[in-house]
């Protein structure tokens, strides 16, 4: 089984089928970079790494899973070979008998695909952090859970900064229930966070949104020109990290097209999850673990046993803005939030559910430094 793309979908799902199968992972980086928890990333970077920068090494149910750390450049779905590039730039080809394609999607300086070491993306996040910590006013743009989870979460790490959120609407967080961007309202207003809705950024030509800008941003809403120290744009622009997949397996936005079993239609033995994946709308086959479906189906497949379906919830849930001091909300489908007091969470969640339930085992990560 090949697992194309190593992110929180292609480690699950590789997890889940260490047991009962040779599993190979091929992904750009050496280490989980998670896609989680972007303001927890950019406020507290060594707790963030500590569960979401994790070289593979660290998970004991991958050790019998080889990891390539490899730039994924075609697949050849006759011959059922999968072309990639190491980091010395030799070319490797791997045969598959199943393939899962989780190579996600490109999103700010935050999610990127492009080849690193530990040490490229350890510097990549320590210097995001300084640079925010160093800046008096800091503007974030865009109307997400990224944005709003980076407003929080910078404003509650630095008090005395001028922290301000401006989003394109009335209200941010338009893929979740309204209650929850009522109740996460209340708690940014408490943090001083200056909201500012129905502002539209201008983008400058050319500039990709993954780096962290200075100085002016213009409005297309009508509004006068706003500076800052720092500028986070969390515009939600996202790329699939398709490049590398022939487009028949592509619909008109570069995602992979899927049928509620994760198949590839026509490709029998080829599925795909995540971010990648146009299961739905959200495309939110991550956040709702579709990997224990996906294992089973690709185990099923070959047996003539019957697949199992994915369903999608209608709207987005879960955190936004990651464990706090005092514990982690998170939101049901329906906006209502649950909270699980600091206490459980250091020490029960995190260790028992996450780390030995979710992951069948973390051994100590390294710190940031
Ligand atoms: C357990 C869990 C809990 C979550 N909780 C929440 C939550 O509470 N709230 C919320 O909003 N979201 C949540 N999410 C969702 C999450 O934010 C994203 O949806 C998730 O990170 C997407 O995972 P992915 O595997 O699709 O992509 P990624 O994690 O981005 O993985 C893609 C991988 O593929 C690699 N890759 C890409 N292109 C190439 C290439 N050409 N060659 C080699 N490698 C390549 C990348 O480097 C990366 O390693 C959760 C997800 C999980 C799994």
């Amino acid at each position: 089984m090949l697992i194309a793309g190593l992110g929180d979908s292609g480690v699950l799902t590789a997890i889940r089928l260490a047991r009962s199968a040779d599993v190979v992972g091929i992904s750009a980086q050496p280490a989980l970079v998670s896609g989680q928890e972007l303001g927890m990333r950019l406020a507290r970077p060594e707790e963030w790494a500590r569960d979401y920068l994790v070289p593979f090494d660290r998970y004991r149910a991958l050790d019998g899973v080889r990891t390539v750390q490899a730039t994924l450049t075609g697949v050849d779905l006759a011959a059922r070979v999968v072309h990639a590039r190491r980091p010395d730039g030799t070319d490797i080809a791997e045969p598959y008998d199943s393939l899962v394609i989780s190579t996600g999607v490109r999103n700010g300086f935050w999610r990127r695909a492009a080849m690193q070491s530990p040490a490229e993306v350890r510097a990549e996040i320590t210097a995001a952090h300084e640079r925010l910590g160093s800046a008096r006013s800091i503007m974030v743009i865009g109307g997400g859970a990224a944005a709003v989870s980076a407003a929080a979460n910078l404003a509650t790490r630095w008090p005395d900064k001028r922290v301000a959120l401006y989003f394109p609407h009335d209200r941010p967080l338009r893929e979740h229930h309204p209650r929850t961007w009522e109740h996460l309202q209340r708690r940014l207003i408490r943090l001083g966070v200056g909201l500012h809705p129905n502002h539209r950024a201008v983008v400058p030509e050319g500039f990709a949104c993954d780096t962290i800008t200075a100085g002016e941003v213009n409005w297309s809403s009508g509004q006068q020109a706003t500076q800052a120290d720092a500028v986070l744009w969390a515009i939600g622009r996202v790329e699939p990290n398709t490049e590398w997949l022939p487009h028949q397996l592509l619909d008109e936005n570069g995602f992979v097209v899927v049928t509620p079993e994760l198949r590839v239609p026509g490709y029998r033995g080829v599925f795909a999850i995540g971010d990648v994946a146009a299961t739905d709308p959200l495309r939110s086959s991550a956040r709702n673990r579709a990997d224990g479906l996906l294992a089973h189906n690709i185990l099923a497949e070959p047996a003539g046993r019957p697949l199992r379906s994915y369903r999608a919830p209608r709207r987005r849930w879960g955190s936004v803005i990651g464990v706090q001091s005092d514990g982690v909300e998170v939101f049901a489908p329906g906006g209502r939030p649950f909270r699980i007091p600091a206490w459980p969470v250091r020490k029960v969640l995190m260790p028992w559910i996450v780390r030995r339930g979710i992951y069948r085992g973390v051994r100590d990560n390294q710190p940031l430094g």
